[in-house]
């Protein structure tokens, strides 16, 4: 499902002779496959969320390659990226990342609208998603108008509406109490079992990575050890 093969990635900040040349990932390697929950950890500022970056095609990495579902995306250019982004992956968020003038039903609704489906389908569409992450009913309240854990389920419903096989996530947990947080990995693992979606989740919380079925470790812009199950 992901391949990621030799990636290193250096930032460069400042200018000309002030040039700071910032090395953050180091010879990445590792494999993802179909259907499986897999946890990055490692301290702040290791390069897990850079990483994510690179495998949803934020960043271009300084050197290596990422293939998912074997296209190599490391190649895609932008606008190609973008659109291969809309098939196959989806994205959650440690701040949601809703749209605040649009209802939750609107914020569902716009990768559809992105992909360019007919009214009719993307509002059936959107209705059964919400329907799924069971809020059909808050579909007209604004994200100011939701909790916490109301919010993240509509950046899962807006992650899932497009059906991606993948789907990515940075510290999704990361602003919920542990409640909140326990219902999320049980629906997290439901999605997985009934509709075999692959995750890729970055947590700094040993509770989210012991849930996972792997965990790839980051230290020292290497990846350390990978610990099976
Ligand atoms: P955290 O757990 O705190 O979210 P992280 O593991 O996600 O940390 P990254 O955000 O990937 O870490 O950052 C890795 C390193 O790269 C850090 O030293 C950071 O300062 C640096 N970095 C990240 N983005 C940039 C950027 N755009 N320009 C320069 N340096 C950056
Ligand atoms: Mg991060």
């Amino acid at each position: 499902m992901i391949e990621v093969n030799k990636i290193y990635h250096s930032f460069e900040i400042g200018k000309k002779e002030k040039k700071t040349v910032i090395p953050v990932l180091k010879d990445v390697s590792f494999q993802i496959n179909k259907g499986e929950i897999v946890s990055i950890v490692g301290k702040s500022g290791s390069g897990k969320s850079t990483l994510l970056n690179i495998i949803s095609g934020f960043i271009k990495p300084t050197d290596g390659e990422v293939k998912i579902n074997n296209q190599t995306v490391t190649e895609l250019s932008e606008g190609e990226f973008a659109s291969f982004r809309l098939q196959h992956i989806g994205f959650i968020f440690q701040n949601f990342q809703l749209i605040p003038s649009m209802t939750a039903f609107q914020n569902v609704e716009l990768p559809l609208t992105f992909k360019g489906m007919n009214e009719k389908e993307r509002k059936q569409k959107t209705l059964e998603t919400l329907e799924r992450v069971g809020l059909a009913e808050f579909k007209d309240h604004y994200p100011s108008e939701l909790s916490g854990g109301q919010q993240q389920r509509v950046s899962i419903a807006r992650a899932l509406v497009v059906n991606p096989p993948l789907i990515l996530a940075d510290e999704p947990t990361g602003s919920l109490d542990s409640d909140t947080e326990k219902s999320l990995l049980a629906f997290i693992k439901q999605l997985n079992e009934e509709l075999g979606i692959t995750f890729l989740i970055i947590t700094h919380d040993e509770e989210v990575a012991e849930f996972g079925h792997r965990t790839i470790e980051i230290v020292d812009g290497h990846v350390l050890e990978e610990v099976g199950k």
